[in-house]
């Protein structure tokens, strides 16, 4: 049972020292994002020693007089469905907030392996290189996809710690960054002790700290005014209540509520479009600012496979492909049942009077049900933005902007059948696709023929045929070629002109990535870091997560050698 910290959200540590380290990978756009100016920060002793823990930025430590000591968060968590009490970080220490002076964009700093905390729960505090090596990869890349993620600055190896797992395994320690690293789990915790007064605190630090303020936070609910996407409008919202034009009275943790809501729509939305699997969505992995974050046993999707899950232990697929839309709406509910308290009782109890009297929410008239209600409104709500935005983005990898709901149905739905039926990789679909010249898919025979480029290696594997994978592709060719010439050919023709196509194929290319963090890419790299010794290999990998949609790299190879995994995964280079 782990040592309870009652009363708190986070605990002041100090990240532990280590003997040395060797910095392995940093990434520029990061250093660009915080706004740090360095030349070659990995050359730099300052940053070096910051980035592992042994240099506290701005401390006098004998003096113990300093900015602000590092800490480590207070969180408890719903892991596979089942309350596990207090988790916290139990090996990640946060440095320091930094603003990028040019954005204005606050980031939070801190270090993952950094050592024991008060939430290690009997655990070594340490990351392992094999681990850390994938959260720096795709943090990086998923923030070029356009995903919202929790992001990486640096990976350092630390030789002199070892870290005992199945076996002795180098230790790492990644220095990360987000806006915030709160995620449900810090309010669930709350909700379990009935920490109210901590809670309501943490809601309105979110709130006015976080996000900026409540005006920034979406409008009333259903507004046929308003589609979701625009922004609200920004005025001044009394601090309690909201009434909305039709007598719904909205308040101001609803709001709240909802943003956090449609920041997890939007992001599950992306990782569907591009086959990001998480692996393991507890609440405690689930930020508050719709982040993408803690990367365990995450994977792309190579062949279409719903209900593949990358988590071995995961039995029941809960964490599956298919499953990460309803999952993560089953995680908001947990949240909004933390928030019930104070989205009932808001505009009745303003903060003083429930700091002084700490009111239960049974007290309050009609709470438990205005709660209810609203959270049952914020579910649909929930389904519109995903919907929307999954739509929208799965339609433009097809390269289609402008598209109607039958459109999506006879064009999307189907190819999804036909990649699990056919078993096709996900990625490579999209972006082989794209590089079609729509003047060699002119006639059923050459749709048919051009149909093999979407197999992934020499035939199909699975239950259907090659012949019959032909017709089906080239019959699906044929349909998305009407709508492509509909949509980017001039008015009434039957063909695209050279130029208007090679429009359509770049727009498509600035969408599907040409290169994805694959497992057995990581595993590769992995190996050739920790057992070769090899360096470059993770600076060059490091390059092509940081610019996935580009043309120019060789394809078959990320190192200018030949891909040496095994001959069923060389065919997705
Ligand atoms: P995760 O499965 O990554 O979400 O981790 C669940 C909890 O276990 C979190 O509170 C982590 O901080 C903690 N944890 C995982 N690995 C370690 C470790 N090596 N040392 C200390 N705490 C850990
Ligand atoms: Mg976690
Ligand atoms: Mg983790």
């Amino acid at each position: 049972f782990p040592r309870q910290v009652y009363q708190s959200l986070f605990t002041w540590v100090r990240p532990e020292r280590v003997p040395c380290s060797e910095i392995l990978a940093v990434s520029a756009a990061a250093l660009r994002d915080l706004g740090i100016r360095a030349d070659d920060p990995s050359k730099n002793p300052d940053f070096a020693a910051t980035v592992a823990g042994n240099k506290l930025q701005g401390w006098d430590e004998e003096a113990l007089e300093g900015p602000g000591y590092p800490w480590a968060q207070c969180y408890g968590g719903f892991q596979f469905g089942r309350w596990s009490g207090q988790l916290g970080d139990g090996r990640v220490i946060s440095l320091f907030e930094t603003t990028n002076p040019l954005t204005g964009v606050r980031y939070e700093v801190q270090l993952k392996g950094a050592g024991n905390t008060p939430y290690s729960r009997g655990a070594d505090g340490k990351a392992v290189l094999r681990s850390s090596i994938r959260e720096f990869i795709v943090s990086e890349a998923l923030n070029a996809l356009g995903i919202p993620t929790t992001r990486a600055l640096c990976l350092s190896l630390t030789p002199g710690v070892q870290v005992q797992r199945d076996r002795a395994e180098p230790s790492a320690i990644v220095a990360r960054f987000a806006q915030s690293w709160l995620r449900i789990g810090n309010f669930d915790i709350l909700r379990a002790r009935s920490h109210r007064v901590l809670l309501r605190r943490l809601a309105n630090y979110l709130a006015e700290d976080v996000f900026g303020g409540w005006e920034t936070l979406p409008g009333r609910l259903a507004d046929p005014e308003r589609p979701y996407w625009s922004p609200p409008p920004r005025r001044n919202i009394p601090p309690e209540v909201v009434e909305g034009p039709s007598g719904t009275a909205e308040n101001r943790f609803a709001r709240l509520y909802r943003e956090i809501v449609r920041r997890n729509a939007l992001t599950v939305a992306k990782w569907q479009v591009y086959g990001f699997m998480n692996g393991v969505l507890n609440t405690d992995n689930t930020s508050l600012l719709g982040l993408s974050m803690d990367f365990g046993p995450f994977a792309f999707m190579d062949n279409y496979d719903p209900m593949y899950t990358p988590n071995h232990d995961d039995d029941m697929l809960r964490y599956s492909y298919q499953n990460q839309p309803i999952i993560i709406w089953w995680n908001m509910i947990r949240l909004g049942e933390a928030f019930a308290g104070l989205i009932g009782s808001a505009g009745i109890v303003d903060d003083e009077r429930f700091v002084k009297t700490g009111y239960k929410d049974e007290e309050i008239p009609g709470a438990t049900a205005r709660a209810e209600h609203i959270i049952a409104n914020v579910g649909e709500e929930y389904r519109a933005v995903f919907l929307a935005e999954y739509q929208q983005l799965s339609m433009a990898r097809l390269g289609l902007k402008n598209f109607k709901e039958s459109d999506y149905d006879e064009l999307f739905a189907l190819l999804l059948q036909i990649m699990e039926d056919l078993e096709l990789d996900f990625n490579l679909f999209f972006r082989r696709l794209s590089a079609l010249k729509l003047s060699d898919l002119g006639t059923e025979q050459a749709r048919q023929d051009k149909a093999s480029v979407f197999f992934y290696r020499d035939g199909l594997t699975g239950f259907v045929s090659e012949e019959e994978g032909r017709r089906r592709i080239g019959e699906w060719l044929g349909e998305w070629r009407q709508r492509i010439i509909k949509h980017w050919g001039s008015a009434g023709a039957t063909q695209l002109s050279e130029e208007q196509d090679a429009q359509r194929i770049k727009a498509m290319k600035q969408v599907n990535p040409n290169f994805i963090p694959r497992s057995c890419v990581l595993d590769e790299v992995v190996k050739r870091v920790e057992f070769g010794h090899e360096r470059e290999v993770l600076r060059r990998l490091t390059h092509l997560a940081q610019h996935p949609f580009e043309d120019s790299w060789a394809g078959r190879t990320f190192d200018g050698q030949k891909y040496k995994g095994d001959k069923d995964e060389e065919a997705r280079w």
